[in-house]
């Protein structure tokens, strides 16, 4: 029998008719002969409300305790879906991370997943329900309940499918696809038809969160494609699947905005064998995940680096890189929290030139200055300003003409 996996994000849950609607969904596919797990999301902006209440009792909160709080957002909504479907005249069962044994490492608020123990789902499908999971959370080897990152529910249900091999995983969310950008940030914004595994990881690296950017990495290694559409119309979205061919054909596939960053600018460094090494040693010991890194030496013993973290990892970076100049002593640390990255993404970049032209001579005209550029072999990013972020968005945008649809693309 064919099983999908759905995946409804918070705002599709946020109250009893839109649960009431989601479930409805479950039910049809259910009635079409299929088995179906579902993965929920907490409602509405539950997650960031039990942010700020841990952070009005808790200047720090000990990560242990923010995955178990913030778990209890999702565990809230597979009850109540659980409870709709049942209203619908149909068997649903809700499982926490826990039930499912979905097992992660003992990384709290930021925990990978280790394995899924699917036979649990599989008995559950098996005796004619639906399953209700409760996405972004796990357990540890020993019992604790972890959590997967923010917008990590998407991981959930791509892991779910991919370990259960489901035809595919369809994410409900409140935008009918994948856009060439926000639309919120540019109107203008068109919605891809059908997008590479590889194009949609580098654009949820890159700030395109829509999608958790650890799901692509499990949708691509088991092959299981991924529908991102509208939970509130029927409308076909976009499809996340393998490379084809006539992609390369399009140069640019779509554009992004990444704000909350830190950069940190390190002077004066030590110009030997072993200190870059070093210095994210100390970060990776703190779990602090790094993003661009610059580092270039001109003067004789003595180099600078560039990198950037996370604003959430501002703090624990600023510890670390302090207990590390101690012994190292550099000449100055600055941090600089105003900037914003915007890049483009795609995988013509293999075969087209002029790509970086295009894209620095619009920022160019538009009067934005370029503080730092990165690139890939299918993408080039660009920290600016962090108040030129949503217009540099859009300026690119319009450089490369996103908003029309390529002659033979997707
Ligand atoms: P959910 O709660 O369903 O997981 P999210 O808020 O995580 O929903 O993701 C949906 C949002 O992602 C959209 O409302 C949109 O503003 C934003 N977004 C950012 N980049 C893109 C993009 N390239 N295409 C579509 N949506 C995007
Ligand atoms: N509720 C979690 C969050 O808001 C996970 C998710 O929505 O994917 O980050
Ligand atoms: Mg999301």
């Amino acid at each position: 029998m064919s099983l999908i996996v759905q995946k409804f994000g918070g705002t599709s849950v946020a109250d009893a008719e839109r649960i009431a609607r989601c479930a409805g969904r479950a039910v049809r596919a259910k009635e079409s002969g299929k088995q179906v797990v579902v993965v929920v999301s907490a409602r509405g902006h539950r997650t960031d409300e039990l942010i700020d209440l841990a952070k009005s009792v808790c200047d720090n909160p000990p990560p242990r305790e923010m995955s178990m709080l913030l778990a209890t957002g999702e565990q809230e909504s597979i009850a109540l879906m659980a409870m709709a479907i049942h209203q619908l005249g149909h068997e649903a069962v809700s499982q926490t991370g826990g039930q499912i044994g979905l097992v992660t490492e003992s990384v709290f608020t930021k925990a990978k997943i280790k394995s899924i123990d699917a036979s649990r789902v599989r008995k559950e499908l098996d005796k004619g329900r639906i399953v209700i999971v409760a996405g972004f959370q796990g357990v540890t080897e020993t019992g604790e309940i972890t959590t997967l990152g923010r917008g990590a529910s998407d991981t959930t249900a791509v892991a779910l499918a991919s370990v259960l091999g489901a035809e595919v995983c369809e994410i409900y969310t409140d935008v009918d696809g994948v856009y060439t950008a926000d639309p919120r940030v540019v109107p203008k914004a068109r919605k891809i038809r059908q997008i590479s595994y590889t194009e949609m990881l580098e654009m949820a690296s890159l700030g395109a969160g829509v999608m958790h950017n650890r799901s692509i990495m499990f949708g691509m290694k088991y092959k299981v494609p991924i529908h991102v559409r509208s939970s509130f119309t029927d409308t076909p979205g976009t499809m996340i699947t393998e490379e084809q061919a006539m992609m390369e054909n399009i140069v640019v596939t779509g554009a992004t905005v990444a704000k909350h960053l830190a950069r940190f600018i390190l002077l004066g460094v030590p110009h030997r064998p072993g200190m870059a090494a070093k210095v994210f040693e100390a970060l990776t010991r703190k779990n602090i995940i790094v993003d661009d890194i610059v580092q270039s030496a001109f003067q004789p013993g003595n180099a600078q680096m560039t990198f950037t973290v996370s604003k959430d990892d501002r703090n624990a970076t600023q510890v670390a890189l302090d207990e590390l100049n101690a012994e190292i002593g550099f000449e100055k640390i600055i941090v600089d929290e105003s900037i914003a990255k915007v890049s483009v993404v795609g995988v013509g970049m293999r075969s087209h030139s002029g790509v970086a032209e295009r894209m620095f001579r619009a920022l160019s005209s538009a009067g934005i200055n370029i503080e730092m550029i990165t690139t890939s072999e299918i993408k080039i990013s660009t920290l600016i300003a962090e108040a030129e972020a949503d217009k540099a968005l859009r300026v690119v945008h319009e450089a490369f003409e996103l908003d029309k649809e390529p002659a033979n693309g997707h």
